[in-house]
């Protein structure tokens, strides 16, 4: 059989009832889930910090501060450049369409530097969860539509995941033939970033008219199956130390991490008898949101940084 990562890799046996952790504990499985009540304490945490950088913005702006000036296209920290991948990437591909290379200066390709260096270490699309506005709108849209779901008032929608790339490659062929950067005008975290900064925008309807989509139709759809920007951050943190680990002594096989999860192809290893080694870890479409990690009723995912993992 093949594994999810396309390599020819044979899964472990599945556990025996004896081996379950519940089982290890004496309790039955809905005991062992009642003992071990999901927390919000990522959450808390990932939303606290989504906030206050949001407001940094509004506040360096409103008050006249040089602290997180400029929006999540293009920003300055303290002084420090910062630049999102994908809006640098259509700047780059209009620079040598129109040969005006006025806009990319060594500022701006130390901010892209600065940012990618960010992302590898701490994981691709930990920006997601961590910093986008519209990840915490669809995030708590997110409840409604489920809610609606299990009223049964709406059906649930799933596409390839694989559609992302499509649109990755779209919006940039957009920028190169325009010569002009039109994702921006439809990118709902640009929107939603410049709306909190300098005051709300006609704009704003089309943010709201996608998570009523979200809501009504397909859950999560910008995040899962468009945004060009989580690609991209993705793709820098292919590679990063930080991921979440999991551990499958510890796993239940209750699947309810994946339940929470926005890419939950992620966890393909928490299905009973998928799982091809001991310890396993989400790859780059990962957010590092940790819902995961507060749901697991084993204590089987933690966040960990590779190499360092003992120090944390
Ligand atoms: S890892 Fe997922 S499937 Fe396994 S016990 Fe935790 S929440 Fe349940
Ligand atoms: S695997 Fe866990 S940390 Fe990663 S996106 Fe899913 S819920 Fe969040």
């Amino acid at each position: 059989m093949f594994g999810k990562k396309g390599k020819n890799v044979q899964p472990l046996p599945a556990k025996r009832r004896d081996e379950m952790p519940n089982v290890k504990e004496g309790l039955t499985f809905k005991q062992w889930k009642a003992k071990h009540a999901p927390t919000h304490k990522w959450r808390n945490k990932r939303w606290a910090v989504l906030i206050l950088l949001n407001t940094l913005f509004w506040a360096s702006f409103f008050f006249d501060i040089s602290v997180l000036e400029g929006s999540l296209s293009g920003s300055r920290f303290f002084g420090i450049y910062l630049m999102d991948i994908f809006n640098s990437l259509q700047q780059i591909l209009i620079g040598i369409r129109t040969g005006h290379f006025a806009m990319l200066t060594m500022n701006f390709f130390i901010g892209l530097g600065v940012i990618i260096t960010f992302y590898f270490l701490v994981g691709g699309r930990t920006f997601c969860s961590w910093i986008c506005p519209y990840h915490f709108l669809a995030e708590n849209a997110e409840k409604l539509h489920n809610w609606l779901v299990k009223k049964k008032k709406i059906k649930e929608h799933n596409y390839a995941i694989g559609v992302k790339y499509i649109a990755f490659v779209m919006f940039l062929l957009l920028a190169l033939l325009t010569k002009q950067l039109v994702f921006e005008d439809m990118n709902p975290v640009g929107i939603i970033s410049r709306s909190i900064i300098y005051g709300p925008s006609v704009l704003l309807l089309w943010v709201l008219a996608l998570l009523l989509f979200e809501i009504f139709h397909t859950k999560r759809f910008w995040c899962r199956y468009v945004c060009p920007m989580g690609v991209a951050y993705s793709a820098v943190g292919t590679i990063t130390p930080t991921s979440v680990k999991f551990d499958l002594d510890k796993c239940g096989h209750c699947r309810d991490c994946q339940d929470v999860c926005l890419v939950p192809h992620e966890l393909w290893f928490v299905k009973r008898g998928e799982a091809t080694k001991e310890v396993h870890f989400t790859g780059a479409d990962c957010t590092r949101c940790g819902l995961c990690v507060d749901t697991c009723y084993g204590g089987a995912l933690k966040i960990t940084v590779k190499g360092v993992e003992k120090l944390l």
